[in-house]
């Protein structure tokens, strides 16, 4: 042979695809011809583009469906958002006939936008869909708050904003940290995200409540109650999602953390609001069950000796395999 296997071999790609000179294309021939090594080499070469072409082809069909299907959601989305329309028309034709000022429009347009979050904005957004409907749905809501809140007056709308804020985040946040695009972002910290949003909109809606009740002593009392509440809800979370003992161990733990907060939990809360407490004597729930914390404590123990148990055993298992 006039050519080292090694020199063909950095050829062949190159003759695959058409790309060397006519002298090469006729050394690349001539060894292929007389080497089975390097036939078969540039066989395998070959059969491997047709996988690639295969995978091509696969994409392209696929890519051309999700298109197909984008083109027909973003239709169903202006049908749908269209019909949307029609009472804020009638609305605004009725509200002008009547001479009664335009505003019931303002209430039904700013109505139709939770419909339309919910319905319209999936179908249109191309990516992000649940980020985009949760965040639009809580903004609509919102905004129909305020516009309720202007055209028939009183104070309640931070109240009313804040609550509905709070109460979103806590049904939203678990799904919004899961999905795209705030996912990749927050990697490992999606549970520790969730909670710090329904804690911030909660200490959001505390205060709201406290500068529209405008109340003595508010803040005292609302943090009296909300810290030893938002601490034990944090000391749960922080026990179920980082600490490294199975299902039975962390129920056990967190039984007992409940079952003892709940027997001491009023007075913890009361000695807090009684002592910021300087005019009015202050009622206080404080009928703290026994009963409860004894029964609460036994199931602890018993999931405690099940968690020691299936540490023990399930180890093992775990060893011999
Ligand atoms: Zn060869």
């Amino acid at each position: 042979m006039k050519y080292e296997c090694d020199i063909i071999a950095d050829l062949l790609p190159l003759y695959k695809d058409g790309a060397c000179s006519g002298s090469s294309k006729q050394v690349v021939e001539e060894h292929l011809a007389e080497c089975p090594k390097c036939a078969k080499m540039f066989e395998m070469m070959q059969d491997s583009s047709i996988d690639d072409e295969i995978t091509r082809e696969k994409d392209e069909v696929i890519d051309k469906q999700a298109k197909f299907f984008k083109r027909k959601s973003a239709l169903a989305g202006t049908i749908v958002g269209g019909i949307f329309t029609i009472p804020i028309l009638i609305c605004l034709i009725v509200d002008i006939a009547t001479g009664s000022g335009l505003s019931w429009f303002f209430i039904v347009l700013s109505a139709m936008l939770i419909p339309t979050s919910l319905f319209v904005v999936p179908l249109m957004s191309s990516r992000n869909k649940m980020f985009n409907t949760m965040v639009s749905f809580t903004a609509s809501v919102i905004l129909l708050l305020g516009v309720c809140c202007i055209i028939n007056g009183g104070n309640w709308f931070l109240v009313a904003a804040s609550a509905v804020l709070f109460g979103l985040t806590v049904c939203f946040s678990p799904f919004i940290v899961c999905r795209r695009p705030v996912n990749k972002l927050l990697k490992n910290f999606k549970g520790l995200t969730a909670m710090a949003a329904c804690t911030i909109t909660y200490i959001i809606m505390m205060i709201c409540i406290g500068i529209v009740a405008d109340a003595p002593n508010y803040f005292a009392y609302a943090l009296g109650i909300s810290a030893p509440c938002l601490a034990i809800i944090w000391i749960l979370f922080l026990i179920i999602r980082y600490l490294h003992v199975n299902g039975f161990l962390k129920a056990a733990i967190s039984i007992g953390i409940i079952s003892i907060f709940s027997a001491f939990a009023n007075s913890i809360i009361a000695s807090i609001v009684i002592r910021t407490e300087t005019t009015n004597g202050v009622v206080v729930y404080t009928d703290s069950s026994m009963f409860t914390l004894v029964i609460g404590l036994g199931i602890a123990a018993v999931l405690l000796v099940i968690g020691i148990l299936v540490k023990i055993f399930g180890g093992k298992k775990n060893e011999e395999v």
